[in-house]
């Protein structure tokens, strides 16, 4: 990290005249730690190159795509070579059907899925699937879980007014999340409490099965089979948002890690192998209920995108390798244990937090456990702003915010973990000196 910033900083600037902060989605304007972010150029592999010729080892890895690394040669080619025959027709295409079919044998709570663009949109569509299978509307949904931008699900956490349903932005009208009703992560008694209160108007369960947007908080033992027998006992639906954990803990997702099975499953990110995808599946009789075999509506232009299902193929198939989620496990593992050794050398032994699952990692400048948001947002963010500025500036993007998830990819080397490790201890120093 020699070569400065300046032409990022002129590019940020010329950015800022024309994108709302310079950005299309929040939290890439580095408002949570300060300063201008780095404007990338190019990516291979593990590492991403900015417009000044800076190149870091990346964790943002596109917020969970990028599983293969960037730009994976088969992933590309198979984008390259489906483009080359258009790039969608409004019609039915063969590689939507492989793509389900790698799915469906991937995720054994799914029969049938549909594809749409995005994370968001389909979240939205199954919450309206699961609203018109069981003839219900309330949602339940945890403080700090993060399931796309619709109104309904646009109740977020971090302040007593969050914890009564009340929108967290403004445009959200209260009408739209009256029906949302909120319980804290990894608390079986306050999902069973929801429950108590609203008898017979649950129509399900809404949940990240590993927390990856308030930091990483994986479930407690028993939480998740727990919300299914819940749901199973009042005749609603567990919907696992899976759009992050899924293809990214384990081939099958956090329901095969975990061994419990949701009614419904959101899936996005790694599907798309890097292009905006994002399904939900779950049994033919639930799917049933969805248009054109059923009532509900939903529908997209771009659904089912050639480019999309070829990339997501592609990284499927690659996945499936012998061997990469094993290789995945040590590498994270490794990561973390030389973090939380740097730490512990800083200075900051009991006063950071590291959470773990699987390629999913977190460091929260808090004393632990870190079981749910409250947890996570007690953090330090002045430390962690400080933690975050001293790895890129020694060569190591992480997630501009302290709530946000870093990804390890296949493609890290050994040689990426310990750098990023020798990298943490001036960071972790600059974080003890902030708290
Ligand atoms: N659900 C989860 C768990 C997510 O992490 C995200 C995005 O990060 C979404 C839904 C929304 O997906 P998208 O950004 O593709 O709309």
């Amino acid at each position: 990290m020699t070569k400065g910033m300046d032409k990022s900083e002129a590019a940020f600037h010329r950015a800022c005249r024309v994108l709302v902060g310079g950005v299309n989605s929040p939290v890439r304007a580095f408002r949570a730690v300060g300063g201008t972010p780095p404007v990338i150029a190019r990516a291979a592999g593990a590492h991403v190159t900015d417009l000044d010729d800076n190149t870091y080892i990346d964790y943002v890895g596109s917020y969970g795509p990028a599983i293969l690394g960037h730009a994976h040669e088969t992933v590309v080619t198979a984008i390259t070579k489906t483009v080359r025959h258009g790039t969608g027709f409004g019609a039915p295409t063969e590689l939507e059907t492989l793509l389900a079919e790698a799915i469906v044998a991937a995720v054994e709570s799914i029969e049938k899925i549909r594809f749409v663009s995005s994370g968001t949109e389909a979240v939205m569509s199954a919450v309206r699937l699961v609203r018109a299978a069981t003839g219900r509307d309330k949602i339940v949904k945890c403080i700090g879980g993060y399931h796309g931008h619709s109104d309904a699900l646009l109740v977020s956490a971090g302040s007593g007014a969050a914890t009564l349903g009340v929108p967290s932005s403004p445009g959200v009208p209260a009408g739209a999340t009256a029906d949302t009703v909120l319980v804290p992560y990894n608390n079986l008694a306050a999902a069973r409490a929801a429950f108590r209160k609203h008898p017979g108007r649950i129509a399900g369960v809404l949940i990240e099965p590993v927390a990856g947007n308030m930091g990483v908080v994986p479930p407690a033992e028993g939480y998740l089979a727990g919300l299914r027998k819940l749901c199973d006992t009042n005749g609603a639906l567990l919907i696992f948002d899976e759009v992050m954990t899924g293809f990214r803990v384990a081939y099958g997702g956090a329901q095969a890690l975990y061994g419990v099975a949701p009614h419904v499953t959101v899936l996005g990110k790694i599907i798309g192998g890097g292009m905006p995808v994002g399904a939900f599946g779950a049994s033919a009789d639930i799917m049933a209920h969805l248009a054109p075999e059923g009532p509900v509506y939903q529908a997209g232009t771009l659904s089912g995108s050639p480019a999309a299902m070829a990339a997501g193929l592609a990284t499927l198939q690659l996945l499936q390798q012998g061997g990469v989620y094993e290789e995945l496990e040590r590498r994270s593992a490794d990561l973390a244990d030389g973090l939380a050794k740097a730490a512990g050398a800083a200075g900051l032994g009991g006063k950071v937090c590291l959470n773990r699952v699987g390629s999913m990692l977190a460091c929260f400048f808090a004393p632990g456990p870190v079981t749910d948001y409250a947890d996570a947002a007690g953090a330090d963010a002045k430390a962690f702003a400080a933690y975050f500025h001293k790895m890129l500036a020694g060569g190591v993007y992480l997630p501009p915010s302290p709530y946000e998830a870093m990804f390890v990819s296949a493609a890290h080397g050994d040689g990426d973990i310990t750098r990023t490790v020798e990298a943490s201890a001036e960071a972790f120093a600059a974080a003890a000196e902030a708290l």
